[in-house]
């Protein structure tokens, strides 16, 4: 099995420090607002990654962090005046039922940066020991230069460094000692949560907070830390330059990053506004879509979302959920009579296929590949499936493509819930169909919705519904 070590910019081999196990880490998001559909690539693919490792055969503990306490959490909360905690706890909550509907599984531990202050002010005070760390005014800065390797993992040279941040000098950040020192303790400004700690009443810098979690849920050493590629540097860089110098360790084996969500090819992101929130497409398409049109491309390539690219992975998922219906309908209507030996050669040349899906994935998890050996397993069913079939060569077909498909996190069984779009076609519909004085049309839709669990109240300001 081969992954693209950020570090090493090559294809490496996996091997993992313990042998069955895999120890992986991704950054999570920061939680202000609804996380958008470029915040949803990380956790869709690395979701994936972890699903392949357990295809595998290996044991992995996977752990994502929220980052609860930060400047645009802060902001939230006094444009709100609610807590910064009341933001983020609400936020977390949604994160979830964002998570839980596009299939991404809970990781082994979500730690929250507020919970962790402790060990991290312990991790603070080691570097400090160390000389890697030194405090002014209550502040605690790294010091960058002394860590031999800083730039390792983005491939940057210091002095290149040094001079791009020369201008930093001059805007008021002169009580470091170099300008490439970077934060680790910042005292609290009025009104902002604060903990205590040996340098003063504050919180603590955002990379402190992954270095810290790391350690504690899954140790000095870890296979595999992941985040978007925007995560390179300076965060997973200054992580490095933390942990290795507190630990006196290699911090990650593998360094996984993936390429960004565009739209009208620059970065969604929420300073640009150009975003959707998962929740927004939610109202259009089950996030099914979203996670198969993710995974429409390679993981480290960018992908610019558009309509187009999501109605043709509606059409592709379709397919999938379509073929497993009909094995379902074949299945119940078969006979129980079990295998010929025509049928066990027919199934045994499935093996084509998974070892396509297979080789894809062991090649830096190509899910692109992986879905079209995907399709070809479905063109398979859909010409070999039929009424003449054995239950058990049926059931062998569905379970297989149950077990790959369950890779990528999708599941094949349709979802009968409609979507707030579907409900308010429906109702257009039916709005017309009155207009037109058909009122047979009218009730039939009003009947069809309150069978699916809708109810309808017409009043002055027009058509309200409600799920029972
Ligand atoms: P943030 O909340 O900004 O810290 O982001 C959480 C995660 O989402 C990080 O791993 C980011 O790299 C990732 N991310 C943010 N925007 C995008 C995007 N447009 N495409 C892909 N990943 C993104
Ligand atoms: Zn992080």
């Amino acid at each position: 099995m081969k992954l693209y070590n950020t570090m090493s910019k090559k294809k490496e081999e996996f091997e993992p420090l313990e042998e069955g196990k895999v120890k992986m880490y991704v950054c999570g998001p920061t939680v202000y607002n609804f996380i958008h559909i470029g915040n949803a690539r990380p956790m869709i693919v690395f979701d994936t990654v972890r699903r392949y490792f357990e295809y595998k055969g290996y044991d992995v503990d996977f752990v994502s962090n929220f980052t609860d306490v930060d400047d645009k959490i802060i902001k939230k909360a006094m444009e709100e005046s609610i807590s910064a905690d009341e933001v983020s706890k609400r936020y977390i909550a949604e994160c979830k039922k964002d998570m839980e509907a596009m299939n991404v599984r809970p990781a082994t531990v979500h730690p929250l940066a507020t919970e962790e202050i402790g060990g991290m002010v312990e991790m603070i005070r080691t570097l400090i020991e160390k000389g890697f760390a030194y405090e002014k005014n209550g502040t605690v800065y790294y010091r960058t230069r002394k860590f031999q390797d800083y730039g390792k993992l983005s491939h940057k040279n210091l002095d290149d460094l040094r001079s791009g941040n020369r201008s930093l000098l001059v805007t008021g950040e002169d009580e470091k000692e170099d300008p490439l020192d970077f934060v680790l303790w910042k005292p609290k400004k009025e009104g902002e949560p604060a903990w205590e700690s040996p340098w003063s009443e504050g919180r603590p810098g955002w990379h402190i907070e992954c270095s810290e979690m790391s350690k504690k849920y899954l140790g000095e050493q870890i296979d595999i830390h992941a985040g978007g590629e925007d995560l390179i540097f300076p965060h997973h860089e200054n992580e490095i330059a933390q942990s290795e110098a507190a630990n006196g360790k290699e911090f990650a084996k593998y360094w996984l990053h993936n390429g960004f969500l565009n739209i009208d090819n620059r970065k969604m992101s929420k300073s640009l506004g150009n975003f959707f929130t998962v929740r927004e497409i939610s109202e259009k398409y089950d996030l099914q879509v979203l996670r198969f049109f993710m995974l429409s491309a390679h993981y480290r390539s960018p992908l610019n979302f558009s309509a187009d690219l999501m109605e043709a992975a509606k059409n592709g998922l379709d397919r999938i959920l379509t073929a497993a219906e009909n094995l379902r309908f074949l299945i119940a209507n078969a006979s129980e009579k079990s295998m010929d030996a025509k049928e066990n050669e027919m199934l045994a040349k499935t093996r084509e296929y998974v070892d396509s899906f297979e080789n894809a994935m062991d090649d830096d998890f190509n899910t692109a590949d992986a879905a079209a050996a995907v399709f070809e397993l479905v063109k398979y069913a859909n010409t070999t499936a039929d009424g003449e079939r054995s239950a058990e060569y049926l059931q062998g077909l569905l379970d297989l493509l149950v077990k790959l498909t369950d890779v990528l996190g999708i599941i094949v069984e349709k979802n009968e819930e409609l979507l707030d779009a579907d409900i308010e076609a429906l109702i257009a519909e039916r709005q017309a169909a009155r207009k037109e004085k058909n009122f047979a049309r009218a009730d039939e839709i009003r009947n069809e919705l309150l069978e699916r669990g809708i109810i309808l109240k017409d009043t002055r300001e027009g058509v309200q519904w409600k799920r029972a």
